[in-house]
């Protein structure tokens, strides 16, 4: 089911990791950002965006990992944009991203994972602003649709996801904390925001998504453990102490 969080701004979960697909409202059409995750889910989602009735004239990923190179042929053989750099991440590791997928859920059209294309400068029909920055994986980009005080986040400013340090990237501390600076200067403009995974995050709880971050990080600078209620899951006690990891040799 979609969820308007504003307007012309929806929103879909999917159980798996509370995946968020966006579908945005633009001039020519409508834009699905990183639809996912299985089969059904995106067919649920097909069934969704028709009744919205534009037509689908592009899609967006926020980044090259597999839960975000999804896509459909019921949303049209139509553009899918990223980053310069996420495009071109995303073609040299299709073949893993299709695994995965294949691996993590059934029904993905893995044929269709990963073709991505880079947005034109002035973001073409993607509405809004794209803010590429260096965090969790290379060619990463976020979305403010100021006009509609949106952020769509990516896989940050989570609930349920704590900042997951790029291995393959050196100085990610730093490249973190200078995204979230960047969100945090657009943030006066944004009532929502719509993570990767987890709830949409509204008033207050916008301010409060970046503190959490933040002081997660702050954390891991001091060499302290972090009090942080997304911790609780154990199935991130891999992805800490990666992170623990990381900060220790870039503080050497
Ligand atoms: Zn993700």
């Amino acid at each position: 089911m979609l969820d308007e969080v504003a307007d012309g701004v929806w929103v879909r979960q999917s159980e798996w990791v509370r995946s968020n697909a966006v579908v945005v409202r633009g001039d020519g059409g409508l834009i699905v950002v990183d639809p996912g995750i299985d089969g059904s889910d995106l067919s649920e989602l097909a069934d969704d965006v028709e009744r919205l009735g534009p037509p689908v004239v592009a899609g967006f990923s926020t980044h090259p990992h597999w839960d975000h190179l999804l896509w459909h042929s019921r949303f049209g053989d139509v553009p899918r944009y990223a980053t310069a750099a996420g495009a071109q991440s995303a073609s040299e590791v299709r073949e893993r991203a299709q695994a995965m997928a294949a691996g993590s859920a059934t029904g993905i059209p893995l044929e269709l994972i990963g073709i991505l294309t880079p947005a034109p400068a002035d973001g073409g029909p993607i509405p809004g602003e794209i803010i590429e920055h260096q965090a969790h994986c290379t060619g990463h980009a976020a979305v403010l649709l100021a006009d509609r005080g949106v952020l769509i986040a990516g896989d940050m400013l989570s609930d349920v996801l704590i900042p997951l340090l790029d291995p393959r990237q050196p100085g990610q501390v730093d490249a973190y904390e200078e995204a979230l600076d960047r969100l945090g200067a657009v943030a006066e403009h944004v009532n929502v925001v719509v993570p990767g995974h987890g709830a949409v995050a509204q008033g207050a709880e916008v301010m409060a998504r970046l503190d959490a971050d933040r002081a997660y990080l702050d954390a891991l600078r001091r060499g302290e453990e972090p009090v942080d209620a997304r911790l609780d899951q154990d199935w991130l006690s891999g992805p800490h102490q990666s992170n623990v990891e990381m900060a220790r040799q870039s503080g050497e």
